[in-house]
């Protein structure tokens, strides 16, 4: 039997249209929740990603400003920018488009953020309140994550949870997270052997990779979930062909044609549909919802903040 989609965007449009409300609400105490993101460099998918946090900011009400900034800007300039963001009572999230050029210290401006800002949930004293089951600023992919499958209402306590990829800005926060969710949860990662049979245990398959359509069906249990959270490209007619489902295909082309890839994301719709009980597509699975859940953490940042 064909898998069910999680539909991701029209969850994703649901938070959103609930932040909406909610800063209407504030308006009248003269709140206006506000959104930085800084980016450094010329990186064309960075700067697509923060393009779209912007514009969501916008048809939300909440304020937002960019920053761009050049390729050759040293840490210290970059925590100077923090720290202002840091004093400015009109700004309750700081975003810091990741990755960074090389030449800056990554993790010294992440631990810049004042953690009350800290909308990506990626400083140390959030980070570490995640894992103690406090009240913090989480993570937007695994936050959304789990408000997919609340909405379609999933059972998560004492299923079998396995996540694959360990990475702190997904995999680990995920894993904690589905953790307290009474899960018990299994990690996976490069070094994890006979990676189908550990899959297979999973009642909630949770793939993040950033391999194309590497979870194939023969790493999914009959009526397990699949949760997709790779973005990859696939670029060649014959991989297209492998990867999707033949229903899929003429719009995959249609892709390709015009821009010369189609996102894939790491699990292959083809053999995994056949499968999965439920399956989150890509696009429109994840990724919408990373937004949403960016929007609903700088609206929780405003009114922890500002009472
Ligand atoms: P990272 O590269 O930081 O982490 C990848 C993880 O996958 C690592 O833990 C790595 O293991 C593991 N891994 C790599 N190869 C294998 C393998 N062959 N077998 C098992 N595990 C493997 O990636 P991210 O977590 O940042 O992102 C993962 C994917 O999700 C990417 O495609 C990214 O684009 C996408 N993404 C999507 C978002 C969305 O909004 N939809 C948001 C964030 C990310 P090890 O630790 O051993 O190296």
């Amino acid at each position: 039997m064909a898998s069910q989609l999680l539909n991701g965007a029209a969850v994703a449009e649901e938070i959103k249209r609930g932040v909406a409300a909610r800063v209407k609400e504030l308006e009248p105490r003269g709140i206006k929740p506000g959104l930085a993101a800084v980016i450094v460099g010329d990186d064309p998918a960075s700067k697509v990603y923060v393009g779209s946090k912007v514009k969501t900011c916008q048809s939300l009400g909440l304020h937002s400003e960019k920053y761009e900034l050049s390729a050759q800007t040293t840490t210290r300039e970059l925590l100077a920018l923090v720290e202002h963001l840091n004093q400015r009572d009109d700004i309750d999230g700081i975003l810091v488009q990741l990755p960074l050029p090389k030449q800056i210290e990554t993790r010294r401006i992440l631990e810049a953020v004042d953690p009350a800002k800290d909308v990506d949930g990626f400083h140390a004293i959030n980070v570490g309140r995640l894992v103690r089951g406090e009240e913090s600023l989480v993570a937007c992919t695994p936050a959304g994550i789990i408000e997919l499958l609340d909405h379609y209402q999933i059972p998560i306590e004492g299923s079998h949870a396995v996540v694959v990829g360990r990475s702190d800005i997904v995999g680990k926060p995920m894993s904690m997270l589905l953790l307290h969710r009474n899960a018990t949860v299994t990690i996976c990662h490069s070094r994890t052997r006979n990676l189908p049979e550990v899959a297979r245990q999973a009642d909630i398959l949770v793939a993040a990779i950033g391999r194309a359509a590497m979870i194939t069906g023969d790493f999914v249990r009959e009526g397990a979930v699949v949760i997709d959270v790779g973005m990859n490209k696939a670029t060649t007619a014959g991989e297209i062909n492998r990867i999707f489902p033949d229903s899929d295909l003429p719009k995959r082309m249609e892709d390709l044609g015009k821009r010369g890839y189609t996102l894939v994301g790491d699990v292959e719709p083809r053999t995994v549909a056949e499968r999965a009980s439920w399956l989150t597509p890509v696009p429109g699975g994840v990724g919408p919802l990373t937004i949403a859940m960016l929007m609903k953490n700088t609206l929780r940042a405003a009114e922890m903040r500002r009472g």
